[in-house]
């Protein structure tokens, strides 16, 4: 395919926003060449500046789970635009979506809501210190949670204690109360609590992997960590800012059966407007200003575009909760297909999927954390990927990721993927 136009804008982009792109994944450094401008999307369907329709595997990276400009999240929208956008007072629709949220998931009371997933976890992180009234936080190798300077943090060489940040701009004291532990590593985590007795405000996980392609915890993890969280006075945080609302109406504590103490979103939460939130029980948001001391404010907080957007979304996800069902079962089907056609050409890879989250691995062995994941064939993403592109179907430009599916896949849209793979491995 020719990107004549994508390319042009993207020059045009690149001189007045660092590398073109407003957040970094997308400008396809990890896979070579420009990034596809986007034109508009409805349903399954990107269309780009190109005249190309592609099928797409990412959808804004989650919110657009039952497709792109999906009509009630649009009319909700619009309706709310015209009687204004934002106005740093209460609106009653902040407690229509608090209401719903709060009945969709367990062990929350109640939810604050901010703009970004980022935020979510960075308030999470701080009400857990405050509420705790201890400094160190343990998060896992390969587990985002958005770009605050606490979660930048890489180990180094067999350093357990100290973490090392892994950006420019992250200074060494912010790293040394980040402690980096291996993702379903059980005994890891448990060292790491032993060696720091006291210290540890809580332990921030993604209780699905989503961030270094999907992995699933392994059986006992979770429970494991909520045992060891138990014992030690420690909040669990769970991070479903991908998992909520997509792996149930409940997110991975419902789909898993085990409990957060502290849960954020993002993503499924907002509709695709900027939204994040955080919950937990009453006793713990309770410390948080204006009703306790931990600070945390926003001006675009709970914005009625944002709420709009978000409750349209929520409702209709509540109201039809077998589209959880439906994106498992599309998810499933996917799976087969791709691993069929990959095993057909003989190409080395194993796919992780836990409901509507799948990733295909170029690698030899289980992918069960982030060394694991890392020992994919990159090479061989690269090809797949570009192959993918090229046939009309986009998923994420880079081996980390998982795909996102979206309830606007049909049957047809899948078996078109398949095929596509089935053509794209015969050249790997
Ligand atoms: C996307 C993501 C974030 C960050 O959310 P933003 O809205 O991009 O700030 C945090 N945690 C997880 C698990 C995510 O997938």
């Amino acid at each position: 395919m020719i990107y004549q136009r994508s390319s042009a804008l993207f020059a045009a982009a690149q001189k007045v926003i660092p590398g073109g792109v407003n957040s970094p994944v997308r400008a396809f450094k990890a896979v070579g060449g420009d990034p596809i401008f986007v034109k508009e999307a409805k349903g399954a369907y990107l269309y780009d500046e190109d005249g190309n329709r592609l099928i797409d595997y990412i959808n804004s990276w989650g919110p657009m789970i039952l497709g792109h400009a999906y009509q009630p999240v649009v009319d909700a929208v619009v309706e709310k635009a015209k009687k204004g956008t934002s106005f740093g007072m209460p609106t009653e629709i902040e407690t229509q979506i608090a209401e719903l949220a709060v009945s969709m998931v367990p062990n929350i009371d109640k939810i604050r809501f901010v703009n970004s997933g980022t935020e979510a976890c960075m308030s999470a992180v701080r009400l857990a210190r405050g509420y705790t009234n201890k400094d160190k936080i343990i998060k896992f190798a390969g587990c985002y949670h958005g770009h605050s300077d606490s979660f930048l943090i890489q180990a180094g060489s067999g350093a357990v204690t100290f973490g090392s940040p892994n950006s420019p701009g992250v200074t060494k004291g912010t790293a040394q109360d980040t402690l980096l532990a291996r993702y379903n590593d059980l005994d890891h985590v448990e060292q790491i609590i032993e060696s720091n007795k006291d210290e540890i405000a809580c332990i921030i996980i993604e209780p699905v992997a989503g961030n270094m392609g999907c992995i699933p915890p392994v059986k006992g993890f979770l429970q494991g960590l909520r045992a060891l969280c138990d014992t030690h006075n420690i909040l669990l945080i769970f991070d479903e800012v991908m998992t909520g609302f997509r792996l149930a109406k409940g997110g991975a504590q419902e789909l898993l059966g085990v409990d957060a103490d502290i849960v954020t979103f993002g993503k499924v939460i907002g509709g695709g407007l900027p939204v994040g939130a955080f919950a937990a029980r009453e006793e713990i948001m309770n410390h948080l200003a204006p009703l306790g001391p931990v600070y945390q404010a926003g001006t675009l907080s709970g914005n009625p575009l944002a709420m709009a957007a978000g409750l349209a979304m929520l409702t209709e996800l509540n109201t039809n909760p077998e589209t959880f069902k439906s994106l498992a079962e599309k998810t499933e089907y996917l799976h087969k297909g791709i691993e069929k056609a990959l095993k057909h050409h003989y190409v080395t890879h194993t796919i992780n999927r836990v409901g509507s989250m799948i990733s295909v691995h170029f690698a030899k062995d289980h992918v069960v954390d982030f060394d694991s994941a890392a020992s994919g064939n990159n090479e061989t993403f690269k090809k797949f990927f570009h192959g993918m592109l090229d046939n009309g179907i986009y998923i994420a430009p880079s081996a980390f990721e998982t795909w996102f599916i979206t309830n606007a896949l049909t049957y047809k849209d899948l078996d078109d993927t398949i095929a596509v793979v089935e053509k794209v491995a015969a050249t790997l």
